[in-house]
């Protein structure tokens, strides 16, 4: 039997963080084993689920480089097929209407409540004939479950867990307006679709017993769990908005790469020694569902922010630039002409070194976008001041005699120059950089100035003069 797993993405919001590691084990362990991952949008609760919030689903899950095999299956779709399940069950006597009313159960409720009880359904209409049934309501229809003995899930995250069946009421599994519920949708799909195993957040155990009962009363085989420990802030507490970002997205308008985010979230809940930086080859080679960890684990942005600048250095400057190139235009609002382009690009080196996402790249390279004239940061405006006019002159001459115009004779220059007027190294640098960038940082100067070339640099250095 080959092995099928699933992504079943409720569609109300963007992508999780806990939804995507759900969705890449679901990914990793059906390639592990050469078998299908498929994506099924749970869309039945039609006012919560919009076109929009599954399209955001798609698109963050094919950012993330989380793909899913055939089309997308929606489960509002399946609804004949749920209800042919249903009445199935009702024909085996495996399941059977109930006419208490949603005020009947609210006193029930209070009732139970008095006597320190939890909540359960009573059982009334269990074995009531239809002759009973009222006619002016609706029913719903319940699973006849066991009231005795006990079910259990053998997790393989978790380990055997049980429930005493009584614990476990007659759950609805149609409601009175003819919509199947999600408890019995599941269930059906993934029969349907042949899931072997499903991988999920442990919220969903106890969902698991009731799946199961449901599994039994139709004498179907249910697929292998694995339950895993929910995602937890840096704070220990449940993963939220509160403390950390949680969509998907947000990690990739802050410019983190895809594969370093699959990387980061792989690592967040499995373990396989040491290994910190693992490729999408090895995830597929070593994930076989051994190693998730039974503890919630911490999101740590510190860490990912780190296998992150990882990514960036293992990137050539070409990729790298056509990466930033969509941030430059739309969150700096530059468009970038050709020599724009070939300064980043020979600038990149310098950059990476000192960026860990993409969006320190981004402000990195613009000291190469700007065009002249360039606008001065109040601090560059104080550093050049009349003093450093005056030897800007000086060294606008003494540039001029260099010959051989790259990064290291600039420097080799700057040391000599700075023997020869009694001046100290930073008191070149910074004048230039504050000249030529308009800045007090950039990448290092004499590589800067180096891509600039002689010409610009000695121009920059003119209207510098010329602005203060
Ligand atoms: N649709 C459910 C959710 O988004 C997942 C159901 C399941 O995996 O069984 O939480």
């Amino acid at each position: 039997m080959s092995v099928i797993t699933r992504f079943a993405p409720s569609p109300t919001g963007s992508l999780h963080i806990g939804g995507a590691r759900t969705a890449l084990f679901n990914m990793l362990f059906a390639r592990h084993f050469n078998g299908k991952f498929l994506l099924r949008i749970e869309d039945t609760d039609k006012k919560r689920s919009t076109d929009k919030a599954i399209e955001i689903i798609l698109n963050d899950l094919n950012w993330l480089g989380l793909h899913w095999d055939d089309k997308p299956i929606y489960q509002s779709d399946n609804f004949a097929r749920h209800i042919e399940i249903v009445n199935l069950l009702l024909s085996k006597g495996n399941a059977y209407k109930c006419y208490s009313t949603p005020k009947d159960l609210e006193l029930l409720r209070e009732n139970q409540i008095k006597e320190g009880k939890p909540y359960r359904y009573d059982g009334k209409w269990r074995n009531k004939s239809s002759s009973e049934a009222p006619d002016n309501i609706k029913p719903v229809v319940r699973l006849k479950a066991p009231l005795d003995g006990e079910t259990i899930i053998n997790d393989l995250v978790q380990g055997t867990v049980k429930t005493l069946n009584k614990e476990l009421d007659d759950m609805v599994l149609l409601r009175s307006d003819g919509t199947p519920t999600f408890m019995l949708a599941v269930v059906v799909d993934d029969y349907d679709m042949g899931i072997t195993h499903v991988i999920r957040g442990d919220d969903h155990l106890t969902n698991a017993f009731r799946q199961r009962l449901i599994y039994d009363s139709l004498g179907w085989v249910p697929p292998k769990y694995f339950h895993i420990p929910l995602i937890h802030g840096s704070d220990g507490k449940k993963l939220s908005k509160r403390n950390e970002a949680i969509g998907a997205n947000s990690y990739r308008k802050t410019g983190y790469l895809p594969e370093a985010l699959r990387n980061y979230l792989l690592k967040l809940g499995w373990g396989h020694g040491d290994d910190e930086i693992i490729s999408d080859t090895q995830a597929i080679e070593w994930f076989d569902g051994s190693g998730i960890g039974k503890s919630s684990a911490k999101f740590d942005r510190i860490k990912l922010t780190s296998i992150n600048a990882n990514y960036l250095k293992l990137k050539n400057n070409t990729e790298l630039l056509i990466l930033i190139t969509p941030l430059i235009e739309e969150k700096l609002g530059y468009k970038l002409d050709n020599v724009s382009k070939d300064r980043v690009i020979k600038g990149m080196n310098g950059i990476k070194e000192r960026s860990k996402t993409l969006l320190d790249l981004m402000e990195q390279s613009l000291v190469y976008i700007k065009k002249t004239p360039i606008l001065y940061e109040e601090k560059a405006k104080k550093i050049l001041d009349n003093d450093t006019q005056l030897q800007l002159n000086i060294i606008i001459d003494s540039l001029g005699h260099i010959t051989e115009w790259d990064a290291t004779n600039l420097e080799v220059w700057a040391r000599s120059f700075s023997e020869e007027n009694n001046i100290k190294l930073g008191k070149i640098a910074q004048p230039i950089r504050a000249a030529i960038t308009g800045s007090t940082q950039s990448p290092p100067i004499f590589e800067v100035m180096a891509i600039f070339g002689k010409e610009e640099v000695i121009y920059r250095l003119k209207q510098a003069i010329k602005m203060v």
